[in-house]
């Protein structure tokens, strides 16, 4: 049996590794392996971390003979306002937040035991801002969640709907007393993804995938497609096949490496105020500076493919970001260079209706989707759901045909 695997991301390489036991399998990638992980000089080109209950991904990193390397850290949060950044992880720290009431404070901790409880597919229908604003009021939405949202979704932040939101808080929510704890491979993912590589055929070619009496890839019979890139790469092909379409945002995303920090020890600051990147992520303030010999600080948005921010150059990019850099009062003098990266999809939009677009796993005889539009994706599209839809799409393939 011959199998194409379309897409080297952690889906894709997932899918392969399990059925190369069974079948003749070619995997077919354009770019470098990784996908979204990818590396760029060793560093994720994309901040990247895992969960304690990452389950598929914690496995896959063990087999790979990585856990030694697994390093697990409370991970500081803060918020950036007013030119101020505020640590935000601790009981007192939060009390102390100027931004929010006593009052609003209270109904935000109501709120998160109260999501936990919720059936959330209820939701899917409501958009975030009207879910937010009936329940928590004006205060939470703007000054607390907004910026959470704008992070996370950047133009496309009033689009989600609330069963996103009250999914991802049910999630999020054991955190421990002085914050989260958050894993990373020292010295990066990218040495998961060359393991997950290892033995495979891997053509760097863009697939491109016809129906004849059997389905052909780039000219070549195959009896069964595994389809783990972006949707919209399908085309018509898509259109034939029924598959609903799915709206993605972009990640517009500048690595900096600079000899000062922004913050002493806070990982992730979220930005209250509007600027051009939603979030800064210390990637050096949670991993040792030591590996690097320079603080690696990402400045994180997201657009849409023919948004405003992913349509700039580079060079126009680095000017709005050094901007707002200056505005939080960092001394871009510091900076020793920054390295601009975009993904054009990087993720579905969650937006109303979306948990109705889930794409099954076979989708024709033959055809099969899985990656970050695939349930284990949902409500956070992840490492650990794209290792989990590998793993998923690998084991329906089997029952089909094996
Ligand atoms: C900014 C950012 C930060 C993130 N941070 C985290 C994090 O901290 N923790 C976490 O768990 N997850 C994080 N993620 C999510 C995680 O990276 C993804 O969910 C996961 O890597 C997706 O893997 P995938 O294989 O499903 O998709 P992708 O990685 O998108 O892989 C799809 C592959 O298909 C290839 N392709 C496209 N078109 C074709 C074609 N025609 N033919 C062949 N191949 C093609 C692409 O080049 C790509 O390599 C983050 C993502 C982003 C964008």
């Amino acid at each position: 049996m011959k199998i194409a695997v379309v897409g080297a991301g952690l889906t894709g390489l997932k899918a392969a590794k399990e059925l190369s036991e069974y079948a003749s399998v070619v995997v077919f990638e354009p770019e470098d392996i990784g996908g979204l992980v990818a590396s760029y000089e060793g560093v994720e080109k994309f901040y990247h971390h895992c969960f304690r209950d990452d389950d598929f991904l914690l496995e896959e990193i063990k087999r790979s003979g990585l856990n030694s390397k697994l390093v697990w850290r409370i991970a500081k949060t803060g918020f950036a306002a007013n030119g101020k950044i505020y640590p935000l992880n601790t009981p007192f720290e939060i009390l102390r937040y100027p931004l929010l009431t006593f009052g609003e404070k209270i109904r935000l901790a109501r709120f998160t035991l109260k999501s936990r409880k919720l059936n959330y597919e209820n939701f899917d229908d409501i958009g975030v801002i009207e879910g937010i604003r009936r329940e928590l009021g004006e205060g939470l939405l703007e000054r607390f969640f907004m910026p959470l949202l704008r992070s996370k979704f950047g133009e496309n932040a009033e689009e989600v709907s609330y069963a996103w939101l009250l999914g991802r808080v049910a999630i999020r929510s054991n955190r421990k007393y002085s914050g989260e704890e958050i894993g990373y491979i020292r010295h990066g993912f990218q040495q998961l993804v060359d393991k997950m590589a290892e033995g495979l055929e891997i053509r760097k070619e863009r697939a491109r995938i016809r129906k004849n009496a059997k389905w052909e890839v780039n000219g070549e019979q195959f009896d069964a497609v595994i389809y783990t890139a972006p949707l919209p790469e399908l085309g018509e092909l898509g259109e034939k096949l029924g598959i609903s379409e799915i709206r993605y945002q972009s990640s517009v995303c500048a690595l900096v490496g600079a000899e000062e920090t922004l913050t002493e020890n806070i990982y992730w600051t979220n930005i209250v105020d509007r600027m051009s990147f939603g979030a800064v992520i210390e990637h050096t303030n949670f991993m040792l500076y030591e590996d690097y010999g320079i603080h690696l600080i990402y400045l994180a948005s997201y657009s849409t493919p023919d948004g405003y921010l992913f349509n700039l150059s580079d060079k126009e990019i680095e000017r709005l970001f050094l901007s707002d850099l200056k505005k939080l009062g960092f001394n871009t003098d510091s900076i020793k260079w920054m390295k601009i990266f975009k993904a054009k999809y990087s993720g579905p939009i969650y937006e109303r209706g979306y948990r109705r677009k889930i794409t099954p796993y076979r989708v024709a005889d033959g055809f099969y989707i899985a990656g970050m539009t695939s349930r284990p994706n949902y409500p956070e599209r992840s490492m650990n759901g794209s290792v989990r839809a590998g793993y998923e799409v690998a084991e329906q393939v089997k029952k089909d045909f094996l």
